[in-house]
Parts: C-alpha cells; sequence; structure tokens
C-alpha cells in the first residue's frame, strides 16, 4: 500500500539531476535482423541515459549535473525527516548526534567510529546514547504535563516504561533516572521481568504494572512489591486470576491492587493490529468485566480494582485509532464506576508510535501524529467522557515502549564487499562469425533509443530464446555469456533512461522491475536475525544509510546482504516517503577505505529479540552520554564485549573444554601417524582454543 506524499510530489527512486539531453541515434540505413528497433519511434519521452558510474568528481559538478550537497543527501535519505532532531548530516558530509536535539551538543559518528576502533571494540557495533532516553522519557512526561495543565484535567499522568521493550539494566536505569522526579514507573509481563522491576523500582509513587499470563509465585512476587510500599498492580489478562490474586492475597495478607485488561473493538491498523478485538490474546470480554466486578463485590473486594488497561497494538500509525481507542476504554471506566466499582487510573496501553521513514503519514512505519498531539488526544478523549458520563477524571498511565527507547540504539556495521550485478565496462565488440542473437543484440544496443520501451521488449524475447537454445544443448556457453553481458547492458541503459526522466515521464511497470535486478548487493558485516528480527519477521523496516561520503554522489542503487548463510539474512526493503523501496542509493566501495553503514533506530524490541542464527552472537556495545567537560563533548561511560564463539558454542551445550579436549585428541592422532609435527600440532590447537575466544562476526582486515 503506498502511503500519500507527505510533499504532495512523487518522489523520485532516489534524487538525481536529469543528464544533458542527446539526440535520438539517426535510424539505420538498413534495418538488421531485430524488426522492433527499426520501428519508426514511438513518442517516448526522450533524455539521454545517464550513465550512473561516470563520476568525473564526487559530487558530479564537472559532468554538468547538479552538484550533490547536503540538501541531496538529506533528500536521498530523508534523515532530516526521520532523525526527529537527534541525527542529522553535518558539514562534513557525516552523520552526527544530537541526543538533546535542537541546541544541544553533536556527536560526530566519525569520531565514535575511532573511538571504538581506541578500545579495541570491533564492528559491527551497538552505540546506545543514554541521553537520547534520558530525552524521551522527558518529553513524553512533559507532553502529557502539557496537555493535563491545558486541559485542566484533575488526574495525573503516571507512565510506565514497558521493560519487555529493552530489558537491558543500563537502560532501564537511566529510565527510571530519568523518571524520577514525573513518578515514572515500570510495567513487567513476565516473572523474570518483574524480579528485575522490582529490585531497580525504587520510587513508592510509581507505578508497577503487572501485566501477562499469571501464576501462584508470579503473584506472590508482586504482593511482596506491595508488602514493601510499592505501587504494585497486578493486570487480570483473563477472569480467574481474579480469584487467584485475592486468594494469594488472602494468604500473604496483602490487600492486592487489580487492574483489568478490557478487549476493546477498536483495532489499529499496521503490523500489530491484532492485539485488540474479539480474538485478541488478551483481556476480559464486557460480559467476563461485568461478571468480575459482581464476584469482587460479592467477596467484599471492589475496592481492590484499582485500574482498567487496554492495548491495542504497538506503532498505530493513524491517530484516529487512539483516539477511538481511549474513547472506548473510558466507557468501560465509566460503567465499572456506575457498577459501583472506584478504579483510579485508566491505562492506554503501548502503541505510541515513532517515525521510522519520516513520511508523516499512516503507512506501518510512521505516524500521523506527534508525542504532543498522542497526548492532547488521550487526554481530552479521556475527559470529555467522563465529563459526560459525571464520573471523576482518572490518573492516566501508558505503556509506551517503542516511543522511549527506539531512538536511542543505532548500529554501525562495516561493507565488505558488493555483489555488482552490473559493470563499469562491458566488451560489447562482435564478431561477424558471432551468433544471429548476438548481432540483434549488438544492434538494439546502438538503437534502443528510438523505442525504448520496445528495445526491453526484445531483448527480454532475445535472452529467453537463449536460454531455450541453452537448454536444449544448441548455445554454446560463450555465446549465452555474450548474450547476457548485452542483455544487463541494453537493460540497465534503459532504465536509466527512464529514471533519468522521472518527472517528466514513469517508469513502465515491467522496467519497474528491473531495478532490482540491477541492483548490487553490498555485504555488510552483520546478521540481520541478531540485530534487526523485526525486519526479518515482519518486514519492518528501519532508516539505513551510509554514515559518511554524503558530500559524495551515491552513483549505486544497492540492496544489503549480512553474512548470515541464509537467503533471508539480507535487506531489501528501506524506508521511504513513498511506500518502501527495494535499494538505497550507495557510493562506491573504495579498496583499503572502510565503509561504515548506520542502522538506526533499533532501541526497541530488537535487542532482546535478536537470535543466533548460524551462532552470530551479541555484538560489541558502546554506551555515550554527553559531557561538555570533554574535549570531544561526550565520553564513552561503558563497553560491553559482544559474545564470543566460546560463549555461544556454550549456549548449544559445546563446552569450550570439551571442544578443545576432542581436538586435542585428533591433533594427538595426526602426530602419532606423523600427518602433522608436534610443533605445528601445538600450533593449530592454540589457534583453535584462541578462535574459542574471538567475536563472531568477520574481522575485516584493513
Ligand atoms: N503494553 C503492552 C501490554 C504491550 O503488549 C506492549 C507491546 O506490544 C506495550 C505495552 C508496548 O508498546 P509500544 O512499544 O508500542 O509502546
Amino acid at each position: 500500500m503506498a502511503k500519500p506524499d507527505p510533499l504532495g510530489r512523487e518522489a523520485p527512486l532516489f534524487p538525481q539531476p536529469e543528464g544533458d539531453p542527446s539526440p535520438a541515434s539517426p535510424l539505420p540505413l538498413q534495418a538488421m535482423t531485430n524488426p522492433s528497433a527499426a520501428t519508426p519511434a514511438a513518442p517516448e519521452p526522450a533524455s539521454a541515459p545517464r550513465d550512473p558510474r561516470s563520476p568525473s568528481t564526487p559530487n558530479g559538478a564537472a559532468n554538468g549535473e547538479t552538484p550533490w550537497t547536503i540538501a541531496s543527501a538529506n533528500a536521498a535519505y530523508n534523515i532530516d525527516r526521520w532523525g526527529e532532531g537527534y541525527f542529522s548530516i553535518n558539514e562534513k558530509g557525516e552523520v552526527q548526534v544530537t541526543p538533546l536535539q535542537a541546541g544541544g551538543a553533536a556527536i560526530d559518528l566519525s569520531g565514535l567510529v575511532q573511538a571504538a576502533k581506541e578500545e579495541g571494540l570491533d564492528f559491527p557495533l551497538l552505540v546506545r546514547f543514554q541521553d537520547i532516553v534520558r530525552h524521551r522519557v522527558n518529553s513524553l512526561n512533559e507532553a502529557f504535563a502539557a496537555a493535563i495543565g491545558e486541559n485542566k484535567y484533575q488526574g495525573q499522568y503516571c507512565g510506565v516504561f514497558p521493560i519487555k521493550v529493552n530489558q537491558l539494566r543500563e537502560v532501564v536505569e537511566e529510565i527510571a533516572d530519568a523518571g524520577r522526579p514525573w513518578n515514572y514507573g515500570i510495567e513487567a509481563g513476565s516473572k523474570p521481568e518483574l524480579v528485575a522491576a522490582l529490585a531497580i523500582h525504587d520510587n513508592p509513587r510509581a507505578l508497577l504494572v503487572c501485566n501477562g499470563y499469571k501464576d501462584r509465585s508470579f503473584i506472590r512476587l508482586a504482593l511482596l512489591g506491595v508488602r514493601l510500599g510499592k505501587k504494585v498492580i497486578l493486570v487480570a489478562e483473563k477472569l480467574e486470576e481474579i480469584a487467584k490474586i485475592i486468594e494469594v492475597g488472602r494468604e500473604m495478607g496483602v490487600e492486592p491492587m487489580i487492574g483489568i485488561r478490557v478487549k476493546l473493538q477498536t483495532k489499529s491498523s499496521g503490523k500489530w493490529a491484532e492485539s485488540a478485538g474479539a480474538n485478541a490474546k488478551f483481556g476480559l470480554s464486557t460480559a467476563e468485566v461485568v461478571e468480575a466486578v459482581e464476584w469482587l463485590q460479592a467477596q467484599g473486594k471492589t475496592d481492590c480494582l484499582k485500574l482498567v488497561h487496554y492495548h491495542i497494538g504497538s506503532q498505530i500509525p493513524n491517530i484516529r485509532n487512539i483516539k477511538k481507542a481511549a474513547r472506548e476504554a473510558t466507557r468501560f471506566y465509566a460503567g465499572l464506576h456506575k457498577l459501583g466499582a472506584r478504579p483510579e487510573y485508566l491505562d492506554v496501553g503501548g502503541g505510541l508510535g515513532v517515525d521510522y521513514d519520516g513520511s508523516k503519514t499512516d503507512f506501518h512505519s510512521s505516524t500521523n501524529y506527534t508525542m504532543q498531539e498522542y497526548a492532547n488526544d488521550i487526554v481530552w478523549n479521556v475527559m470529555d467522557i467522563c465529563d459526560a458520563e459525571k464520573v471523576p477524571h482518572p490518573h492516566l498511565a501508558s505503556e509506551s515502549g517503542r516511543a522511549v527507547v527506539a531512538h536511542h540504539a543505532m548500529m554501525i556495521a562495516e561493507v565488505f564487499g558488493s555483489i555488482e550485478k552490473t559493470k563499469e565496462q562491458y566488451d560489447l565488440s562482435v564478431r561477424e562469425d558471432d551468433h544471429k542473437l548476438v548481432h540483434e543484440l549488438a544492434y538494439t544496443a546502438k538503437h534502443w533509443r528510438r523505442n525504448p520501451r520496445e528495445s526491453f521488449h526484445d531483448i527480454q524475447g532475445i535472452r529467453e530464446e537463449a536460454q531455450n537454445r541453452f537448454e536444449l544443448g544448441v548455445l554454446d556457453l560463450r555465446t549465452k555469456a555474450r548474450i547476457e553481458t548485452f542483455y544487463w547492458h541494453i537493460a540497465e541503459e534503459i532504465f536509466e533512461h527512464y529514471r533519468s526522466d522521472f518527472g517528466k515521464g514513469y517508469i513502465p511497470e515491467e522496467l519497474r522491475n528491473l531495478e532490482n535486478h540491477l541492483a548490487d548487493q553490498y555485504l555488510v558485516n552483520f546478521s540481520v536475525f541478531q540485530s534487526m528480527p523485526d525486519h526479518w519477521a515482519l518486514g519492518q523496516v528501519f532508516p539505513i544509510m551510509p554514515l559518511h561520503r554524503l558530500l559524495e554522489r551515491p552513483i549505486h542503487a544497492g540492496s544489503l546482504a549480512d553474512i548470515t548463510c541464509d537467503s533471508d539474512g539480507k535487506v531489501a526493503k528501506f524506508t521511504d516517503l513513498n511506500d518502501v523501496r527495494d535499494t538505497i542509493p550507495l557510493h562506491p566501495v573504495k579498496p583499503g577505505e572502510p565503509y561504515y553503514m548506520g542502522f538506526f533506530m533499533l532501541g526497541a524490541y530488537q535487542d532482546i529479540m535478536g537470535d543466533l542464527h548460524n551462532l552470530f552472537g551479541r555484538v560489541n556495545e558502546m554506551h555515550v552520554f554527553l559531557d561538555p567537560d570533554e574535549e570531544c563533548g561526550y565520553y564513552v561511560e561503558e563497553t560491553i564485549k559482544g559474545n564470543t564463539i566460546g560463549e555461544v558454542l556454550e549456549l548449544t551445550q559445546y563446552p569450550g573444554a570439551d571442544l578443545a579436549r576432542r581436538m586435542k585428541a585428533q591433533v594427538d592422532a595426526a602426530i602419532k601417524e606423523d600427518r602433522v609435527k608436534p610443533s605445528e600440532g601445538i600450533r593449530l590447537l592454540n589457534e583453535y582454543e584462541a578462535t574459542l575466544q574471538a567475536q563472531t562476526y568477520l574481522k575485516l582486515e584493513p
């Protein structure tokens, strides 16, 4: 589904100045064997093909092209839109980070790359900007405070961070610390999360919300928190949990605080829409809600019901669904009051989205609202219904995870090569005794401009015919190779012809697919499965771009391949203002010069869901803090080494010592049989053992 263009125009595949128009080639005196190339020209938009591989100067200025500037790079990668003020391009043509947005200090990523090298941290490297985490916590709380103030809303905002979105201790501690002045709490969805949350949560005025299915030990753990004076609310996901909570509370002599999750009819759109509706996995139906209240009343425990909770899915792209859900849930809240219960809190769950593509639309990778608009709409709609129903305004909790942590983490990975589909130079010479099909292609190569689209159909036909003949054994390998060379050369030229004409004409459907086929694949030292699992599993797109050379025209269009031995281990869908795109503009890899790619907004969900496919482990990490006292304006608070080969093997039941023992036995046998000298055997064994301590990713040579 394409999204409406936020700029009100059709976006080019990637922005580039048009080539000089050159006159079409004259018709040949004598038409050769290819009939269509000699057909008089159809009225196609004419402009000379632009050779994408002919940069005379890095920014193209001497080619007569518009020079490539920071504005061009912004247009190519949209960083000024999805960067949200945290990421931008500096005057050196490199990506910089401003964790406190405008007015705050900037961190050059090239300086960070250097710092990582000095620390001996290999790439891929995950960088966490802890100030961004703090900034997001403050922004969210400020947004609700502003909305509450403006509307004279009578409740307070008491948000919680859903720990499942990023459980890393340093991240959760930072959030708890930044959130202390706001009484910002934590949400846990499992026993291990609750064990961590109970220890980190140290503000008796902040909520600790427990979601997820619960057994008795989960409930006991939560009530232990209540005994310690914490505001722990156990949210019932199904009816039976309410009785269990009351029972365990009686056993422990603790009055539990109960929430109920209601199943709303309002659904979100996008990739997480199934969290709501009658078939949702969690929550009580309307009949069960009524039953729950009546049961609590019969037990004399109505006052235990403190909170109404709902969650209609993560990354809600459209503000309309947010408003609608808030209104529907407030009717439940008001209805409970009318039944005689007195819930004090309304918990609107997660779903506050982030703008991964910068389009500010209701596309799944974007949001058509801001954080402030989200807060305004929740506050106003809850208030509107409460006033109409004449019930008190509840305190408002949200469980915003993605919006708090997505921006703070990015990964830097190195390109180590490319698989180029097209060549800089094609051998287009033709000999008299060449195959007839080669002659036809050579002719089309000269004359396709007379009728580009028809010529494209012709070369497709020729290629198909060549393939059939090859399979029948009547076309030799060399001829097949020549035919393919011509085919790709002509296809590339025709595609460029249309692409450079973008804005005036259009790219015919059959040619649009060519972009994929012509795109280069850049090989990047990382694993999609470990570092971007949602891309692999759900097709979620993340902003990705080169971190440097941004004053240089990116002359290739490419997709990214990771180092797993899996054809799924690739990124061939990228953020765009219009829908998603299959490639991004990339620079040629220069021998001996590193080329770094940045993978942005990885701070939500990706860390913990990453898996060990091919046994590629966690990547190295660097935690960065702004500090005006430092010359570079920041310091590296902590580095965390990624998994070693030994560690990932241990996780799959290969203890290192056992592996080394088995290898030693094999080396001993080889020495005994005189296949290996003892000194060499020891060297081989040492090398094997040292590898167990090495990182799982490629060690790239300069
Ligand atoms: N609360 C609940 C119950 C959830 O299931 C989720 C995630 O899906 C969240 C909160 C966090 O949502 P988000 O990251 O969209 O804010």
